[in-house]
């Protein structure tokens, strides 16, 4: 069963069967559980030519209206810039001020990858885990990143272990629920225009709704119609955002298969992992899943036991590019692929492209949902998506300047 859903997954992503297909299908699956683990333990960071001390001198939270950024500065007076995932961090950030910052003052910036693990355990930080703990932890994590690629004059890309591609071609994600299905077609016309996506995701279901539509037959009617509406050349995904039980998600994702869909997200709740693997193991259409994941050890079950067909981190819910990282090398050391999961606000479709440019094993589109919240720059790309493309910057650390006058104008944010 298993090889054949993968072949199949091979086949719907459009994926060339040997750039991904480590799996072994005589292997006792022990030895391949253990080999899956390994690759999640494997160190990501690479500090090669940092040969002295990145001390960190000050980790400061700053507020620009909406928008979060994290700054960083070393001993040496070398600097490093994080656009937060606002949208939560406005929510979250006394977490970031109170346990989060204080802990990487005075810490060696080169350790960063086994200080995530201590950042874990002090203070007992784990019995925050979740969305809560992990995004205060992403932007402290992107801004030591951009610090230390300033200092060694690497892209991030290249310190997570190598750039491989720096166009990413991006799929358009539509927001919407509860419009009609003519509606919602105009609309993906509209935005699919805007961006020159070859790709596209609308949402599914109701929302976490136990099997309500947001409208009465809104999803079986939309299914066709996006299909008939963008002809067989346009890669279409749809998110239920744990819509369904087993059933009715099978149902339901059969409709996929007979109109060519390439991905299935969260068909069932996202924490119910036995409902999602039956979905999996029932339909051929690759089953996608884990943007609301935030534990190693569950990617990990999720990944050796193929309760998905492709992995999806989030980079701020999931606390950072390392962590996903080692999602992602994991899944490719069982023959899965894995996208990134956009976060909205702030720079989130640059950060997801900047994974997408340095894993193995990325879907043929990364996630879009249109433009940023913070004003930025680069050398080496336009940050815009052109032509369904976004070319990922080369620069030092994340390879942008965020305009000058924006950070000038943004308060330091303290719990007092
Ligand atoms: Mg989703």
């Amino acid at each position: 069963m298993l090889p054949n859903r993968r072949s199949c997954l091979k086949a719907a992503l459009a994926v060339p069967l040997l750039s991904t297909a480590r799996g072994r299908a005589d292997e006792p699956p022990r030895a391949a559980a253990e080999r899956i683990a390994k690759a999640m333990e494997a160190p990501v960071l690479r500090t090669e030519g940092l040969d002295r001390p990145v001390a960190i001198r000050s980790m400061e939270l700053l507020r620009n209206g909406r928008e979060f950024l994290v700054r960083v500065r070393s001993d040496d007076g070398a600097e490093g810039l994080s656009v937060a995932n606002s949208m939560h961090l406005i929510h979250t950030y006394p977490i970031f001020l109170n346990r989060v910052a204080p802990f990487f003052r005075g810490k060696d910036a080169r350790g960063l990858e086994p200080l995530l693990w201590e950042l874990y355990r002090h203070d007992d930080n784990y019995k925050y885990q979740g969305l809560a703990l992990w995004v205060c932890v992403a932007a402290a994590e992107f801004a030591v990143l951009d610090l230390l690629g300033k200092v060694a004059g690497k892209s991030i890309g290249d310190l997570l272990g190598g750039t491989q591609r720096r166009e990413i071609a991006v799929y358009r994600a539509s927001g919407n629920r509860g419009n009609t299905p003519e509606e919602e077609v105009a609309y993906l016309k509209e935005i699919v225009a805007e961006s020159g996506a070859k790709a596209l995701k609308f949402r599914l279901g109701g929302r976490m709704s136990r099997n309500a539509d947001s409208l009465p037959g809104r999803t079986e009617a939309l299914i066709p119609l996006v299909r008939e509406a963008f002809g067989p050349e346009t890669t279409l995904y749809a998110d239920s955002n744990s819509s369904y039980d087993a059933a009715e998600a099978i149902r339901i994702g059969r409709l996929m298969e007979e109109h060519g869909y390439a991905f299935y997200e969260e068909p069932c709740r996202f924490d119910h992992l036995e409902e999602t693997k039956a979905v999996a193991d029932a339909l051929t259409i690759p089953v996608a899943g884990g943007e609301q994941e935030f534990s190693e050890e569950r990617f990990r079950w999720m990944i050796a036991n193929r309760g998905v067909d492709v992995v999806q981190p989030d980079l701020h819910y999931y606390g950072g590019f390392i962590r996903s990282m080692r999602v992602a090398r994991a899944a490719h050391e069982a023959g899965m692929l894995c996208t990134p999961h956009m976060s909205g606000s702030g720079l989130g479709y640059l950060d997801a492209a900047i994974f997408a440019s340095c894993i193995p094993n990325p879907v043929p589109f990364t996630e879009y949902k249109g433009s940023a919240d913070v004003p930025a720059s680069s050398d080496t790309s336009s940050l815009k998506v052109e032509a369904g493309t976004i070319r990922v910057p080369s620069g030092p650390g994340f390879g942008i300047v965020i305009d000058p006058t924006y950070v000038r104008e943004a308060k330091p944010v303290t719990t007092t």
